[in-house]
């Protein structure tokens, strides 16, 4: 009889269970001490704020990585230097320079970073003159696309590949990806020779917007760094080369900004529906946070009354101060939109909303703050000279309104036939705004109907202006049983949508992919 724990069929597997244990102890422990140390992430991306804003894009890069500083995490963000104010009045340090062969010429680029405490993090730019040294993001002031895309995007995400493979101390445990302008890089890493020494290095990929892919035909294919033709199909989408879907299928991990929208992209983003479905086991919905630190109502320095006193007092002053500049009515309630007139953000239905609002007599101002195509501009524009006093209209992008508006609005209308995830709507439920919101993407994930158990705002269902005036009636009805409204206003600001939870569970993705990559 053997007096072991391990006997099983009268054999002794003692040693065979003790082999088993060094052996999986070979395997676990590096991987529980690699769990543990801080994980080195870089942000690739378009868009930082306050560096570089056109919308969402900006704010999240600009937020995340300050909650994404502890001990589990170290974040940092390159983006491009642009020819922006706020980037020209930094104080620049040169960390690097280097070139990359762009087909037919060498382009030259540097890497600049800034003191890290200024933004809570450290922030790099890519300098590459011709490319990025214009004053506007995508298009110029005017609102003129500069049209050359992919050679600005493909000679930044060179560079950062290049920056990245000249030290290994740089070099980041996750390379972090956003939206197709930074969608060619979990490829080149994977399967271009030239930046082999990255290909151990995963890469995850957030889709903050899925309708604009990025592509370019096959003719600028001598832009790329080189790869086996065999391997073509991985960039190819419908007959071209699509960094979106190029991301899609070679990121190690692949992330969109709410749940809602990550559904919603299985069944409609611009022709990339079947990959999505196919690349949906290593897909997860992350809800944005918002950054509650720069958008506070009690220290915001855009508002003309801070939240010191009581909920109504600041709401009340503010509206006053709003009402005063664009000559309101004093009395009526107001309803505000904010944001890029664009078919996605429903601003085509703007004009004919705020003519039946008004030739119906709804009992409500109305503000809007945006700009974009320029139809709908127009439209506007005329509208608000014929509904002077109840209707205006600033045509323009201003950072301090919106955060104006935000705190002296009642309600935010977001007639979006898509929207990712949103951040208008979680402003305004936390300056005290009720949303008035379509039911897509994260609005869903965000707003809860006022006629649902633990109601924040308004919802419709279709882009209708039928369907939001019917939505403007319930809003109205809202605002006149002055209780309720205040109590949902009060409740509304208690939400929490920091980037805590957000960034927990970025970093969950973050620890998986480490285990993934020791075993
Ligand atoms: P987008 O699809 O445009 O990225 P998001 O809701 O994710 O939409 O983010 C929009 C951000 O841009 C918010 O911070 C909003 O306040 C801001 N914004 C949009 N248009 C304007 C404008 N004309 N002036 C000021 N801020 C604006």
């Amino acid at each position: 009889m053997i007096a072991s724990q391990n006997a099983i069929d009268g054999k002794d597997y003692s040693k065979s269970v003790a082999s088993f244990v060094a052996f999986r102890n070979l395997w676990i422990k590096p991987t529980a001490k690699l769990v543990s140390k801080p994980t080195k992430v870089l942000h690739i991306s378009a868009e930082c704020y306050p560096a570089a804003k056109t919308g969402g894009l900006a704010d999240v890069v600009g937020a995340l990585p300050k909650y994404q500083q502890n001990q589990a995490v170290v974040a940092s963000v390159v983006i491009p230097k642009y020819d922006l104010p706020w980037i020209n009045k930094q104080q620049w340090s040169e960390v690097f320079s280097g070139g990359v062969w762009m087909g037919f010429y060498d382009q030259p680029f540097k890497v600049y970073s800034i003191d890290p405490a200024i933004l809570g993090f450290p922030l790099f730019c890519i300098e590459l003159l011709g490319k990025f040294d214009r004053p506007g993001i995508y298009s110029d002031p005017y609102g003129n696309y500069y049209g050359d895309e992919a050679e600005r995007f493909v000679s930044f995400q060179k560079s950062v590949l290049r920056w990245l493979q000249s030290d290994e101390s740089i070099r980041p445990d996750i390379m972090h990806c956003h939206d197709h302008h930074t969608g060619l890089i979990p490829f080149m890493v994977k399967h271009s020779p030239e930046f082999q020494n990255l290909a151990q290095v995963p890469t995850v990929f957030t889709i903050h917007n899925g309708r604009y892919h990025g592509s370019f035909g096959w003719h600028s294919r001598y832009l790329l760094p080189h790869f086996d033709d065999y391997l073509g199909g991985l960039l190819e989408w419908k007959g071209v080369i699509n960094p979106l879907a190029a991301a899609i299928k070679c990121c190690w991990r692949l992330t969109t900004v709410s749940r809602a929208y990550l559904e919603e992209l299985k069944t409609d983003s611009n022709g990339l529906e079947w990959l999505l479905q196919q690349e949906s086991f290593k897909s997860n919905g992350i809800l944005n946070g918002i950054d509650t630190v720069a958008w506070d109502p009690a220290t915001d320095p855009s508002l003309k009354v801070n939240l010191k006193k009581s909920v109504p007092y600041f709401k009340r002053e503010n509206k006053a101060s709003l009402v005063d500049t664009f000559h309101l009515e004093k009395k009526l309630p107001l309803i505000a939109f904010i944001g890029r007139f664009a078919i996605e953000k429903g601003a085509d239905v703007l004009p004919d909303l705020v003519y039946r609002t008004f030739s119906q007599n709804y009992q409500t101002n109305m503000l809007i703050l945006g700009s974009g195509e320029p139809p709908i501009q127009h439209a506007l524009d005329n509208m608000a000279r014929q509904f002077a006093g109840r209707f205006s209209l600033y045509l323009g992008y201003n950072e301090d309104l919106a955060h104006q508006i935000y705190a002296g609005a009642d309600f935010l209308v977001m007639p979006s036939r898509v929207e990712p995830c949103g951040l208008n709507q979680m402003y305004a439920l936390r300056y005290g705004t009720i949303p008035i919101v379509r039911r897509t993407g994260g609005l869903r994930d965000s707003v809860v109907d006022i006629g649902d158990p633990g109601g924040s705002g308004l919802m419709f269902n279709h882009v209708l202006t039928s369907d939001i005036l019917h939505a403007f009636s319930r809003a109205l009805e809202l605002y006149e049983n002055k209780k309720k409204f205040n109590q949902v206003i009060q409740k509304n600001m208690q939400l929490d949508f920091s980037w805590d939870k957000s960034a927990e569970e970025y970093q969950k993705i973050y620890d998986e992919i480490k285990i993934k990559q020791v075993i």
